[in-house]
């Protein structure tokens, strides 16, 4: 009888962990976002874990880096077969799925953005994999790659005045602003005032950044 159990319990286990193995492959048809993705099937999948600065919402900024990292998404995965693990919710407040999403070389892209620097740990919640996300940022920190390059002394030295003065935004805010401003106490990364302006950076109230002055008179030339 016992002997009976144990065979059935084998056989059990041996069907789940089949079920389980059995691989599912998607096909990615866009990149929405360096952490959104369309699959076919009309299916939007955000990467549990990983946050990329932003490049869809048109009532905000570019974010700093969001191109960068929407490129690098797409790179990897538009048009490839991919395949999904799921977390302890399967979709967000929005509707799209949430997931773990692996290339067919077994890259695991959540993770491929943070180590090299395309996106940061999502710190909301705890998932599965937070601790290896976490020292995968620190380490992309470390190195200063990606979002986390500092522009270099003698580029600032070399920005002039004007247009070229520099100003700094912050990772997620919208405003620009003046070296030693309050807001820049988390995040602080150098630009041009004329790429401030470019990216749709408005200037902080608190510190009062230099503005560009539109000149009088000017016409546009067509
Ligand atoms: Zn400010």
């Amino acid at each position: 009888m016992k002997a009976k159990i144990k065979v059935l319990g084998i056989a059990c286990l041996l069907i789940f962990s089949l079920a389980l193995s059995q691989e599912i492959w998607r096909k990615c048809i866009i990149v929405i976002d360096g952490d959104t993705i369309l699959l076919a099937g009309n299916e939007k999948v955000r990467l549990i874990g990983v946050d990329t600065p932003e490049t869809r919402d048109e009532n905000r900024p570019i974010q700093y880096f969001g191109k960068e990292a929407y490129e690098f998404t797409k790179s990897l995965v538009e048009g490839k077969k991919v395949r999904l693990e799921y977390g302890m919710n399967r979709k967000d407040k929005y509707g799209r799925t949430l997931a773990y999403v692996y290339l067919e070389d077994g890259t695991l892209l959540n993770a491929e953005i943070i180590k090299q620097g395309y996106g940061y740990l999502y710190r909301a919640f705890i998932f599965k994999y937070f601790d290896k996300f976490w020292q995968y940022e620190k380490e992309a920190r470390e190195k200063k790659i990606g979002l986390w390059a500092t522009v270099k002394e003698p580029e600032l030295k070399a920005a002039g005045k004007g247009e070229d003065t520099i100003v700094y935004i912050t990772r997620t805010g919208t405003k620009y602003h003046r070296e030693g401003c309050s807001a820049l106490k988390r995040s602080k990364i150098p630009i041009t005032l004329k790429e401030a302006n470019e990216r749709g950076y408005t200037p902080c109230a608190l510190c009062d950044p230099p503005k560009i002055k539109k000149k009088k008179g000017s016409r546009l030339n067509i």
